[in-house]
């Protein structure tokens, strides 16, 4: 039986969206080093579209199409990292520009954001993680041009009404930019609650393998402000080689079934672990207890993701005392790949940071749960 329907995410990340060479028919691309692209002899044209690799890349098509098609945007961009990605926004903004970002969320785009953003002239406020009212206090209708969230949000996995937060942005004038790492659009998809722009550190869940740095940015609509942010891209050289991107492009094939394991093992270990006498508090969205659970229901579908939190008794040494003991985590910064972490942000965030001394950051990986449950429960019973 034949059928019209457009194929299932899950059938266009296994297949690559059906790819095939158009010369060789080979189901998977070549790895295209090319930096310069032949002009039609004596034009300016480029027949195939490329010119020079700063500025457009046959290494970027597939994975780009592919992170259009799992967003549902217009346009897509690969990039050197998620930091390059995380800001192209602000620096395609004017000089002068007020945005509003939440006091919780990755520590690097705090650091550049203060360190740097705000000597050029970006005029930066914070609004309360998770609160929709500390965020339409915060903004000013006319004057602000960005509204930045993560959702969940790293380390404490705070959850903003994404739907909500897109009206406030857009009442007041400004474009809301989603900052989807955790998520993935396995689990949300931000453009469908009327986010302008999503942006996915592609080091973590995409590539999912901790072997590739990358970063992504997917748009709602291919209009000026994105015209501005590919500028950024080019002019400041953020391009993602050719390698990281074969590489990103193989490891998104598998996406949906590692983001499906790693969410169920990860709720699985918050169940265990939320009712162990040497645990404070489990920092899992997926939980019934934790604030932004009912959020996270509406807009995640398929699981809570694979990240957490664990806040332990015994303060930092409790904490550090936990870490040592742990034999399947691997303690390493980062996320998102098959294998299980975990990290004590206060430490790698330094004095400044907002995260408390007791608290263990886990990437869950997909691993079977019970050796990770096992691990755990021995490392906390010492
Ligand atoms: N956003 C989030 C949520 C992250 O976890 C990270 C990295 O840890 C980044 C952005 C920055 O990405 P990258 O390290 O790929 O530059």
């Amino acid at each position: 039986m034949t059928t019209n329907r457009p194929p299932h995410r899950d059938t266009d990340l296994a297949r690559m969206m059906g790819y095939a060479d158009g010369e060789t028919g080979a189901l998977v691309p070549p790895i295209h080093n090319a930096t310069t692209f032949e002009r039609a002899p004596g034009e300016i044209s480029t027949p195939g579209g490329f010119s020079y690799s700063r500025s457009n890349s046959p290494a970027w098509t597939q994975v780009e199409d592919l992170l259009t098609r799992l967003e549902g945007g217009a346009a897509s961009m690969v990039l050197a990292s998620g930091m390059s990605a995380a800001t192209i926004p602000f620096l395609a903004l004017e000089p002068g520009a007020h945005v509003v970002v939440q006091d919780v969320m990755y520590w690097g785009i705090r650091a550049w954001l203060n360190d740097f953003a705000v000597h050029w002239g970006i005029d930066v406020e914070f609004a309360e993680a998770g609160s929709l009212a500390s965020l339409q206090a915060v903004v000013r209708p006319g004057k602000t041009r960005l509204v930045w969230i993560e959702t969940p949000a790293n380390p404490m996995w705070n959850v903003i009404d994404i739907e909500a937060a897109a009206k406030i942005a857009h009442d007041a004038g400004a474009l809301l930019v989603v900052d989807s790492t955790v998520a993935t659009p396995i689990l949300t998809r931000p453009l469908e609650f009327g986010a302008d722009f999503v942006m996915h550190s592609a080091t973590k869940y995409l590539n999912g393998h901790s072997d590739v740095l990358a970063g992504a940015l997917v748009a709602a609509r291919d209009d000026d402000m994105w015209q501005r942010m590919r500028r950024v891209r080019k002019d400041l050289g953020m391009v993602l080689g050719p390698q990281e991107s074969w590489l990103l492009l193989r490891g998104m094939r598998t996406l949906h079934l590692r983001v499906e394991r790693a969410s169920e093992n990860a709720m699985a270990l918050a169940d265990a672990l939320s009712s162990h006498p040497n645990v404070a508090e489990v920092l899992y969205p997926g939980l019934p207890t934790h604030p932004g659970h009912a959020v996270s229901v509406r807009q995640m579908t398929g699981g809570f993701g694979g990240m957490m939190s664990v806040r332990v008794r015994g303060g930092k040494e409790g904490a550090l005392g936990v870490m040592r003991r742990l034999k399947l985590f691997a303690s390493a910064t980062s996320l998102g790949g098959t294998e299980s972490l975990v990290e004590h942000r206060r430490s790698t965030e330094g004095i400044e940071s907002p995260v408390p001394d007791d608290l263990i950051r886990l990437s869950v990986g997909v691993e079977h749960a019970d050796d990770l449950i096992a691990d755990w429960r021995a490392a906390l019973d010492g």
